[in-house]
């Protein structure tokens, strides 16, 4: 089985109430090879929710308690962040997920680029607090911009 990011499979979840829609990712979902995950909604948050992002580092730095996990207006939602990222996990390990394609640039899902912390719209290389987590039990995480050839592979001969 495959996790996604909820909102590459289109549904509205993102902190401003938009989707990110992938069309392969809707694909995986509609044809039942994928089950629909959001780390921050599992975390506690609704949407719409504040723009966080990660100051100090990056998701292995905040598990290790080494950098936080801000909103815009200076609250520090870092706990809800590892919350969701564990139930994740759960999750992933529940349905034995063998690959996870999460969302790039999310705090919570980016899996090589992240914004800098200092809501100035500057990427840094980097991963989320869940991508983080996840890669630290084994779990392969792809981005939606890097689905390689052997995911359309599965859309095309199942
Ligand atoms: S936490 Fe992940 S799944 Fe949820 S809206 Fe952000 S990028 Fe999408």
């Amino acid at each position: 089985m495959i996790l996604v990011s909820s909102c590459l499979a289109g549904f509205e979840v993102r902190y401003n109430g938009s989707h990110s829609l992938n069309k392969t990712v809707r694909q995986l979902f509609t044809e039942n090879k994928a089950i629909p995950i959001c780390p921050e909604l599992l975390g506690g948050f609704t949407t719409p929710r504040q723009p966080a992002e990660i100051l100090g580092g990056n998701g292995f730095d905040v598990l290790d308690g080494k950098a936080k996990v801000m909103e815009k207006s200076g609250s520090d939602v870092t706990d809800l962040y590892i919350k969701g990222a564990y139930l994740t996990l759960e999750k992933a390990l529940e349905v034995n997920a063998t690959v996870v394609i999460l969302k790039e640039y999310s705090p919570s899902c980016g899996s090589s680029t992240i914004y800098n912390g200092e809501f100035e719209n500057v990427k840094i290389a980097g991963n989320g607090v869940t991508t983080a987590l996840l890669m630290r039990n084994g779990i392969e995480v792809v981005s939606e911009e890097s689905i390689n050839s052997s995911l359309k592979g599965i859309l095309e001969h199942d």
